[in-house]
This record gives C-alpha cells, structure tokens and sequence, in this order.
C-alpha cells in the first residue's frame, strides 16, 4: 500500500456547510466537517440520512448546491461556477470504494487495476502492472490476478476495488459501505485490509454499519441524521454514552440486533 503518511494533525479535507438537495428533498442541510491528515472517521447513521451523499459530494459524483469544499489547499466553491480542470484535481487526490465493488467485468483483475492507472496517470501497461502486482499481493490476491472478477468471492472483489483505489495513489480513502454486501466472513478479510490501511497512516472517510470496526479504527464517530451530523466524538465515548435522543435510538437499533 501506500507509504506511511505522518499523522501531522494538518487539516486536508474540509467541507462547509455544504447542501444537496433532490427535489424537494434536503439530503444535506449544510454539512461540515474537517478531517487531519492521517484520521480514520467513521460514519454511521440511519438509512437515507445522507451518508452517501456526503461521500459522494467529496469526490465529486454529486455536486452539491451551495457550500465550500477544500481538498489540500485546494478550494471550490459550489456557489459559483465550478471548472472542470479544478473538478478533476479534487478527485484525483480522492479515491473511493463502493458497496458494490463496480469491477469492470470484462477484464481480468490484474486489468481491473492496471487500466486506470493508465487512463488517469499516462502510466506505461508495465509500470501499471507492477503497481498493481505490487497492490495486489498487499492486499492478498497474488494467486487471483489472472482471474476474471466473477470468479472471485465478493470479499475479493471487495479487495480488488481497493486496490485498485489505491493504485491511483490518491491522498485520502472514502468507503461507501463497503462490506455490507458481504457475508460476515468475507466482510472481515476487508476489514482486515482497511484496518492495515488505517495504520499505515491513511486518512480515511468510512461509512459503515461495521460498529466494532468503528470502535477499535475510527479516530472519530460520526453521527448523521436528516441530512445533518448530529453528533461526533470519540468512538467508544460516543458508543457508550450518545448524547442525543436521536443517536441513542440508533445505536440501539443497532446494537440490540
Ligand atoms: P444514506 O447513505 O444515509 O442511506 P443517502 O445519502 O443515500 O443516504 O440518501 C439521502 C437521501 O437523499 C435519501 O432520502 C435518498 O432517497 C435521497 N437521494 C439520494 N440520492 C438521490 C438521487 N440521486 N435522487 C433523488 N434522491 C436521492
């Protein structure tokens, strides 16, 4: 994986008040929140309370209304018009991990790695494949790079994608749920790889239901509800004593299972 990076305490993503709203609909009520170099959030919440959307605003699948965005040094502001060069440059230091994986089918997984890095980083077919070789291994799939995504497990599949998130040398990591498509089993070998990243020094974004993962990885919770972050703290403060009604339902929810 990457090198370790310093945990130096300097802020490289913050989000201001930013607002997404479909419709009528408010998925984000004015949303910020500041992550230093090398912090692992985490961030749980209800269905529908805006999780996604947050991620998906920081790397640019959405763009949100209105609200200010900073990426390391780099500033855009929604209110205006944005340009496509700055829109670019944000998320190439961004890479994300999807529920779903989103492996292209029809390459094999050195492929699935490799082929990115030579669309976004010019990189030559050989420099690529060393890259991902080098990925792969780390991520446990020496033995699978020959093999077409659907003839891996999900877990695998699950790790390929961070691989190849990861190839693409990007700054700060954010998760979208990225094992609640796995059978328990599988969603701990993922874990397993994100904790490793975690410790490396990555600075990581994670929307998760995994609440353990949470616990014993996240340098800070995060509570969304309604479009709106309604509590953060220390992971197993905040688990242990939630301050709203609101967190507190959730995390019984959740926990009582
Ligand atoms: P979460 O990740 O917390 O489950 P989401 O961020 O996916 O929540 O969704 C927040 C709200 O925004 C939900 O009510 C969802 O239905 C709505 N929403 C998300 N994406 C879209 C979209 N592309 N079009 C319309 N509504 C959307």
């Amino acid at each position: 994986m990457t090198d370790p990076q310093p945990k130096a305490g300097e802020t490289i993503l913050r989000l201001n008040d930013i607002r997404k709203v479909y419709g009528d609909h408010v998925a984000l009520g004015g949303v910020s929140l500041d992550v230093k170099r090398g912090e692992v959030v985490a961030i749980i919440g209800p269905s529908g309370s805006g999780k996604s959307t947050l991620l998906r605003c920081v790397n640019q699948l959405e763009v949100p209304d209105s609200g200010t965005l900073e990426v390391l040094g780099s500033n855009i502001d929604f209110a205006g018009r944005v340009s496509s060069a700055d829109l670019l440059a944000l998320r190439r230091k961004v890479g994300m991990v999807f529920q779903s994986f989103n492996l292209f089918p029809h390459m094999n997984v050195l492929r699935n790695v490799s082929f990115p890095q030579e669309r976004v980083l010019g990189r030559s077919r050989e420099e690529a494949d060393k890259v991902s070789r080098d990925l792969l291994e780390r991520v446990g799939l020496a033995s699978k790079m020959e093999n077409f995504p659907q003839k891996c497990s999900g877990g695998q599949q699950q790790r390929v994608a961070i691989a190849r998130a990861l190839a693409l040398e990007p700054q700060i990591m954010l998760f979208d749920e990225p094992t609640s498509a796995l059978d328990p089993e599988l969603g701990l070998e993922v874990l397993a790889v994100m904790r490793r990243l975690a410790d490396q020094g990555m600075t990581m974004v994670v929307v998760t239901h995994e609440i353990h993962f949470a616990a014993e990885v996240a340098d800070r919770l995060i509570v969304m509800a309604d479009g709106a972050i309604i509590e953060e703290g220390v992971p197993s403060e905040l688990l242990a004593a939630p301050k709203t009604a609101r967190a507190k339902q959730f995390l019984s929810a959740i926990t009582d299972r």
